[in-house]
């Protein structure tokens, strides 16, 4: 990937399939991971595929309808979900200052590509993994030359 940074400062925007759910975001955006994890395929229903982005940057526009999931075997994460219409559209947590900001809501994905993927171990038989894209069987460790910042 050469000298391609893997931020981009953009002004961007997004929200969920009803409308009800809405942000913009006004900062840098991270390249894409996607988790293959057995909490995020139940989550999303296939894999997810995030950004993300600083939460002080993060303005919800439209937030009525977002709702948190928290496991109740890992409590300080969250999912953040559109009640209404069920749209995938945040990962956190606790102590991150940072949200997963899941890709296929953003208005404008432009720049963007997929820089790793996490938990293939536990893909779906399914699945098509890129093998130009890293790979991690779960996801990389602080100590991982490789490691991205966290999702
Ligand atoms: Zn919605
Ligand atoms: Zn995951």
């Amino acid at each position: 990937m050469g000298e391609r940074p893997t931020e981009q400062t953009t002004r961007r925007s997004g929200g969920c399939l009803c409308g009800g759910l809405r942000y913009e975001i006004r900062g840098p955006v991270r390249d894409v991971i996607d988790c293959h994890c057995p909490r995020c395929r139940k989550w999303s229903g296939h894999h997810v595929a995030a950004s993300s982005a600083r939460i002080d940057d993060i303005e919800l526009v439209g937030g009525a309808t977002l709702t948190w999931f928290h496991p109740v075997d890992d409590p300080d994460v969250a999912y953040g979900f559109c009640a209404t219409c069920g749209s995938s559209a945040f990962w956190t947590h606790a102590g991150l200052e940072t949200w997963s900001v899941c890709a296929g809501l953003l208005d404008d994905d432009s720049g963007l590509i997929t820089s790793a993927q996490w938990w293939t171990s536990t893909a779906g038989s399914y699945v098509h993994l890129d093998p130009d894209v890293p790979a991690f069987s779960t996801q990389p460790g602080p100590s991982d030359a490789a490691a991205p910042p966290p999702a």
